[in-house]
């Protein structure tokens, strides 16, 4: 069985540790490779080969590391056809999912083949008499990236190619979930040109982790993934003196006007609520309709639509949705949803149902649909994580909004409706990082920003964008005197000692 090792220096590296832990096929529900878990003692000798890489790649001109991320990107569009199965194998999602991750990724490394002109300063000439002000943006040196299992190969690149052209050494520590997909990227990004060292994979669990947030080298860290580890994240790397944005989990409501076009709404909520079985965190998990006969007339046209779905292994061209991640995700699934039959919540959909035949140990569960959630249940409080849509009926336009900013988790949100007052009340009110107006998954592109508010994002930072770009470097501000002394005639002397006067 293969083991997936590390990347370190620019090639794959086994560690010291001895650790290390099964990669599953969610599909088969059996391990299919083995994943090396990095010692304490591991992450130091990584930390120290990117600390030296940096002093170099720091020192480039901006437009020279913005050539490598030319090639990468090549590189990438070139070879996602190989790369899509690796990520689909361990993380069950559609090709077609796969793909539209990476191509997400890819226009990450887009943004950033603009670096110098990203990293332009600002210029105040004159502050004071003969003094002028100008203000640059260096790099942080080591900075590190944790990632979760949903998106292997997107939220990464959401990370490094941002952190890498703003001059940094970068050390991913990807899920050790879905470790295979950012081994062959980590190849692709050496071949594009990156000097060994500067961009580093170490795969890992909490021992990993623990290092990463405890060594002095380490300046920043990007995490994203579920709200307690995120919490944590934040609160221990902070302490030691770290910059760190950790980006959490989320409850994504998608309020349904009584004027929206009800077909339009349904194709939305099939895609952002069942897309990927539910595991992105901006997928929408609760629809709330406006008024009983909007309710009735959402259930009657999306409960056939979610019976519809077909679940089947990524390999299967007619997939609409795969396995969750893990028998323990699916396990914990269940259990919600017995809760929220157990509250009175009304299950108009089961897909406990489903079995596929030749993968009867796969981690299936077809779509659910629950009608009549009401806000004190945990199928409402909690993120679950799967194919399982809650529908939480408002009786008014305020009312649906009173109830998505009560919620703890603000990371999107979007309203389906034709009335322009509504949707300009509805992004101004209300109380989420990513708003969308007829848009089911308003996920920002690559030159904006991604991130939410409350307890979806700890920190004060978005991710990529401009918000990427600050948190990946330090502000530098000088203000220089230089006195006009140029008198006709003047010699200037630049032999050691001299000074300048003519
Ligand atoms: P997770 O929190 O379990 O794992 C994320 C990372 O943290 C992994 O690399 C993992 O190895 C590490 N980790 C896990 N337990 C740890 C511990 N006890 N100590 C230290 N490190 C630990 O998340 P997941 O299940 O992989 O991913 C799903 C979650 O990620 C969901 O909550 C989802 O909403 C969230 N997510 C958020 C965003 C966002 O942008 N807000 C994007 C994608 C996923």
């Amino acid at each position: 069985m293969n083991t997936v090792q590390h990347f370190v220096n620019g090639k794959i590296w086994a560690g010291n540790s001895g650790r290390i832990a099964d990669v599953f096929n969610p599909a088969l529900g059996t391990a299919t490779a083995k994943v090396a878990l990095a010692s304490a003692a591991d992450v130091s000798d990584v930390v120290a080969v990117a600390k030296a890489a940096q002093v170099r790649w720091g020192a480039q001109p901006p437009a020279k590391r913005a050539t490598v991320m030319f090639a990468f990107r090549d590189l990438l569009l070139r070879h996602i056809d190989e790369l899509a199965p690796l990520l689909s194998r361990e993380h069950g999602k559609t090709l077609a999912d796969a793909k539209g991750e990476i191509a997400r990724g890819i226009e990450v490394v887009e943004f950033v083949c603009g670096i110098p002109h990203l990293l332009k300063g600002e210029y105040s000439e004159q502050v004071a008499s003969q003094v002028d002000s100008f203000s640059i943006r260096q790099p942080l040196g080591v900075v590190a990236g944790i990632t979760p299992f949903n998106f292997p190969a997107m939220v990464p690149l959401w990370m490094y190619p941002v952190s890498l052209a703003c001059g940094n050494a970068f050390i991913l520590k990807p899920s050790e979930k879905a470790p295979s997909v950012v081994m062959r990227i980590a190849e692709l990004l050496h071949e594009a040109g990156l000097p060994a060292g500067v961009f580093n994979v170490v795969n890992g669990d909490k021992e990993a982790v623990d290092a990463i947030l405890d060594h002095a080298d380490i300046d920043a860290v990007s995490f994203v993934g579920s709200t307690a580890i995120g919490q944590y994240i934040y609160s221990r790397g902070t302490a030691n003196g770290k910059r760190v944005q950790a980006l959490c989990g989320a409850k994504n409501h998608l309020v349904v006007m009584p004027d929206a076009d009800m077909e339009k709404v349904v194709d939305a909520l099939i895609g952002s609520a069942y897309g990927s079985a539910g595991e992105r965190c901006m997928a929408i998990s609760v629809a709330v309709p406006v008024g009983d006969e909007t309710a009735d007339r959402l259930i009657e046209v999306l409960a056939p639509r979610v019976e519809a779905l077909k679940v089947a292994p990524f390999d299967d061209p007619a997939s609409d949705m795969g396995p969750v991640i893990s028998r323990q995700s699916l396990d914990r699934i269940l259990n919600y949803i017995t809760e929220g039959e157990s509250a009175g919540a009304k299950l108009v959909v089961d897909g406990r149902w489903v079995k596929l035949q030749g993968y009867e140990e796969g981690f299936f569960l077809g779509g659910c649909l629950f009608d009549n959630v009401t806000s004190d249940m945990s199928i409402y409080k909690d993120e679950i994580f799967g194919p399982v849509l809650s529908v939480l009926r408002a009786k008014s336009y305020d009312e649906a909004v009173g109830i998505i900013n009560a919620h703890e988790y603000g990371n999107g949100t979007s309203i389906f409706t034709r009335d322009g007052d509504t949707a300009r009340d509805f992004f101004t009110r209300v109380r989420i990082g990513m708003v969308g107006v007829n848009v089911p998954i308003p996920v920002p592109v690559a030159y904006h920003s991604f991130g939410g508010w409350k307890r979806s994002l700890f920190g004060d930072h978005h991710i990529h964008g401009m918000e990427g770009v600050r948190f990946n470097t330090r502000l530098k501000t000088m203000t220089t005197r230089w006195p006009s002394g140029i008198k006709e005639g003047a010699v200037f002397n630049f032999h050691a000692g001299s000074d300048t006067k003519g």
